[in-house]
């Protein structure tokens, strides 16, 4: 189901089918707003392995399976390419570090199946199971992170996801390396710099500032901030503060580079109270603490 639902994705992308985009739409929009777990783990019941009824979210006995975490990527991925919205990495993002990752022990030898939000310490990691799709799933998905974090088109280069790496690339007629410096997701600084391009020319950065940091939980209103504090964000080019309205959720800085040119992204990262729409039962009179693990824990 949830491949079939990046196929259609993929699908609509290439044809332009009306059809087909309005329906991956509809669907995307009632998972996101109906059925996504805060760890953005999706599939309720076990029965099945499906999703469950409109805000049927429980927690000690979700499955939020970690290949349905992994499609879940693949899908939004489709969808910010059928799109060009950020809205989809930040689901996708949410997912990475949240409930697709939760599927692999820190010394990548046990393995969750489901991934529960709540347990009674009956569940553990096993280091394999009878039908092990999730490792083998995993083991695949990880080494292919790279290709998720840069998007181009024409002239435009789009920064999807902030880890430290270094890019070669093609962005319109320019040659381009770039390279981020950054601990993210461990504190909310990052350094672009734009070491090489070849014409000099003009090349549009679409940095995606994420939702979270502009007062939105996720996408929709399943999720919400219930505290008074605010996250905000800044954005320097050779250390001075530049504004633009953001577009689709991206900070869009068009101008002609030369090598040596910074960007600096600061996301403030405070600690945030959260709490689900009331019409998720087994969410009533309970939140959630978005906390971001410092390096120094
Ligand atoms: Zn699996």
């Amino acid at each position: 189901m949830k491949t079939l639902n990046s196929l259609v994705a993929t699908l609509a992308a290439l044809t332009g089918d009306k059809e087909y985009i309005d329906a991956i739409d509809r669907i995307w929009e009632n998972i996101v707003t109906r059925k996504l777990y805060i760890t953005g783990g999706i599939g309720a019941t076990s029965e099945g392995e499906a999703f469950g009824e409109n805000y049927f979210l429980p927690n000690e006995t979700s499955y939020c399976e970690t290949c349905a975490a992994i499609a879940n990527v693949y899908f939004n991925y489709r969808m910010f390419l059928l799109h060009g919205e950020s809205k989809y990495f930040d689901v996708l993002e949410r997912t990475l570090y949240n409930g697709l990752i939760s599927g692999v022990s820190l010394d990548g030898g046990a393995f969750f199946y489901p991934n529960p939000l709540a347990s009674s310490g009956q569940h553990r990691r096993q280091p394999w199971f009878g039908c092990a799709c999730c490792p083998s799933n995993l083991c695949r998905f990880i080494p292919s992170l790279p290709g998720y974090v840069y998007a181009s088109k024409g002239d435009s280069l789009w920064v999807n996801l902030y880890m430290e790496n270094t890019l070669t690339t093609k962005v319109g007629r320019n040659n381009v390396t770039i390279s981020q410096k950054t601990q993210y997701p461990w504190n909310g600084n990052i350094c672009i710099s734009i070491d090489n391009i070849s014409e000099g020319g003009p090349m549009v950065l679409k940095l995606r500032i994420p939702g979270w940091a502009r007062g939105e939980a996720v996408p929709g209103n399943l999720y919400f901030y219930a505290d008074s504090a605010e996250n905000s964000y800044s954005v320097k080019v050779n250390g001075d503060i530049v504004s633009c309205e953001l577009e689709n959720g991206y900070f869009v800085i068009d101008r002609k580079w030369t090598a040596g040119d910074k960007v600096e992204v600061h996301l403030d990262m405070n600690v945030r109270f959260v709490k689900a729409d009331n019409n998720v039962e087994a969410d009533r009179g309970s939140g959630a603490m978005t906390v971001w693990l410092k390096e120094d824990i």
